[in-house]
């Protein structure tokens, strides 16, 4: 009389001891709960075998920190930037750029650039569809 062999299901997870999900029916009963669990089981095996290597991954933060003549430069290469600068002062509080001793350079940088703005060399009408600084 030949027997046949029912395999029974594996109660937890070989790796992580959690629920295994319902049983497919078919094929060889499953070990793992998860992709995620055999994979880190392999690993788990592979590491402790001898002369094996152990891959971590580790978030390294790079911090990269540059001068303001190199600050400058990138700012000043970007509209963008250049604009978010421009709308930064502007929010100051008022009288900052002019009272404050720290900004007073900056205050003075300020009318030198709405002279530029201003000079009659500049009074060629604006490319189209661009407005003009009032
Ligand atoms: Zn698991």
């Amino acid at each position: 009389m030949a027997t046949t062999r029912t395999p029974r299901p594996v109660a937890a997870c070989a790796f992580c001891a959690g629920p295994m999900p319902p049983p497919a029916g078919t094929g060889r009963p499953a070990v793992f709960c998860s992709p995620a669990c055999r994979k880190a089981a392999h690993e788990a095996r592979r590491t402790a075998r001898p002369g094996a290597f152990e891959v971590k991954v580790v978030d390294r933060v790079v911090v990269e920190s540059h001068d303001l003549p190199g600050c400058v430069e990138a700012v000043i290469a970007s509209p963008a930037a250049c604009r978010r600068v421009l709308a930064a002062l502007a929010q100051l509080p008022a009288g900052t750029l002019e009272h404050d001793p720290k900004w007073r350079p900056t205050y003075t940088a300020a009318l030198a650039l709405v002279d530029a703005l201003t000079a009659p060399a500049s009074r060629v009408p604006p490319p189209r569809g661009t407005r003009r600084l009032r």
